[in-house]
């Protein structure tokens, strides 16, 4: 088999791999790199909704897969398999999948997303879309033969993300990508570990690995970690007279959950304002995981918005609004009320949660510090990293690489010196450089 190596390896982001068989190539997610659909918004105070694919490509937010077609691939794809909802991963789907008769499919929550996303962009993409269930198997039609493609469920910082077995005849192929493994996530499964036992007895040729952490010598914590912290934050300070806002990520509904269980503690009335919030609360309810859709009120629309947070004025005591803009995003809520351009206003006190952390990209940076800087001048009380990340450190790596014992190694998700640690622990683990580990770049390709 061949391994082609398309993007999210040489950054965080625009994550695509395809995997080539005989007759046969299967792609694995179609992501966006986020840092330049942020800068786009910001030089043109608009939204990725209204982007063509040409002007994505032109900015490099999307994988580069024309480099696909010229490898000849493009009459050879037959599925594309998408691990988890995050746009680092499917954001792409909507402008390239097109090019591939090919059906697109991801577990339930994954593909309300997809959807959600290309109602909002209008876009219709020919490919047929097939959900299938976290702990479940769906067959690839290849040219002269099947693949099964089980989507193992797995644990991350959105729902029903999977790592995905496929089967050839050549051995296992498992992407793992994204994941953590974490034995309490506050919502939906914990990781398959007998699938993951049972695909390693049938051999693992090759192990595609999430490895954005790998430099961090920990084990991540569990998601029931950021619910302590939260509960800590949300309970135990001084916030009886004063507003609470709170900002995460919105495909985060684990993470949402927490929120909205501590406000009902604390006798708030929870407001969700934000488009991507509405998209992904909404995507949860369809599939039937949102414990707490009867608790809550959402805005989406201007004035929607404005006239929630009228109301929550009025009750700044009695209400709590979750909101996007946790990265600083321009025309995110929490970017405008930062500017005083939304009919809210901040009192000394006041108390502003960052139950995220800011991704490491300048332009992320450089929004998140100024606008904490505006909310310092207006008194408000700031709370950061009220947050426990999605991503495995070195040691949940370890104990995955134990558990799968996979024969090669490939690093993904990150530039090199994000997946150089991984390479070192592998080679820790006796696998030989260029051998069994191979460090990897996008537009390369990998025979095994
Ligand atoms: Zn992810």
């Amino acid at each position: 088999m061949k391994i082609h190596t398309i993007g999210g390896y040489n950054e965080v982001g625009k994550n695509m791999t395809v995997v080539e068989l005989a007759d046969d190539a299967i792609i694995f997610d179609a992501g966006f790199y986020m840092p330049a659909i942020v800068e786009m918004q910001e030089e043109e105070n608009s939204t990725h909704q209204e982007y063509t694919e040409k002007k994505l490509r032109n900015n490099g937010a999307l994988p580069d897969d024309v480099f696909v077609q010229k490898l000849g691939l493009r009459n050879k794809i037959r599925a594309i398999l998408l691990g988890h909802a995050h746009l680092d991963h499917i954001g792409a789907v909507p402008y390239t999948s097109y090019r591939y008769n090919a059906p697109v499919v991801g577990t339930p929550f994954t593909i309300s997303v997809l959807k959600k996303i290309m109602e909002d962009a209008k876009i219709k993409i020919p490919n047929k879309i097939s959900p299938v269930n976290p702990n479940s198997t769906f067959i690839v039609k290849g040219k002269k033969r099947n693949y099964r493609a089980e989507f193992i469920n797995i644990t991350h910082s959105t729902l029903q993300t999977s790592m995905i077995a496929l089967h050839t005849p050549e051995g296992i192929v498992l992407y793992a990508n994204d994941f953590k493994l974490d034995n309490t996530p506050v919502l939906g499964l914990p990781p398959n570990y007998e699938a993951l036992k049972r695909i390693a007895k049938q051999g693992v040729k090759v192990l595609i690995v999430d490895s954005l952490y790998s430099g961090s010598e920990t084990k991540t914590p569990s998601e029931k970690i950021a619910r302590a912290l939260l509960e800590e934050t949300l309970l135990t300070i001084e916030n009886k007279k004063s507003a609470i806002f709170v900002a995460t990520f919105s495909s985060h509904i684990a993470r949402i959950k927490s929120i909205v269980d501590f406000s009902k503690k604390l006798n708030r009335k929870v407001y969700f304002l934000g488009r991507s919030l509405k998209k992904y609360t909404t995507a949860a309810i369809e599939v039937n995981m949102c414990p707490f859709k009867n608790e809550i009120q959402i805005g989406s629309y201007p004035k929607q918005v404005e006239s929630i947070l009228r109301k929550v004025a009025k009750d700044r005591e009695s209400s709590l609004v979750v909101c996007t803009g946790h990265q600083g995003e321009p025309g995110s809520i929490l970017d405008r009320l930062s500017r005083g351009k939304l009919p809210f206003e901040f009192k000394k006190n006041d108390n502003i949660i960052f139950s995220s952390k800011t991704i490491p990209a300048p332009v992320n940076i450089a929004n998140k510090e100024s606008m904490d800087k505006r909310f310092k001048k207006m008194g408000i009380r700031v709370f950061d990293r009220v947050h426990v990340s999605g991503h495995g450190g070195k040691e949940d790596l370890r104990d995955l690489i134990s558990l799968i014992n996979p024969e090669n190694i490939i690093p993904a998700h990150g530039a090199l010196h994000q997946l150089t640690p991984m390479i070192e622990l592998a080679r820790e683990m006796g696998y030989r450089i260029n051998k069994e580990c191979h460090l990897m770049q996008d537009g390369q390709k990998l025979r095994l």
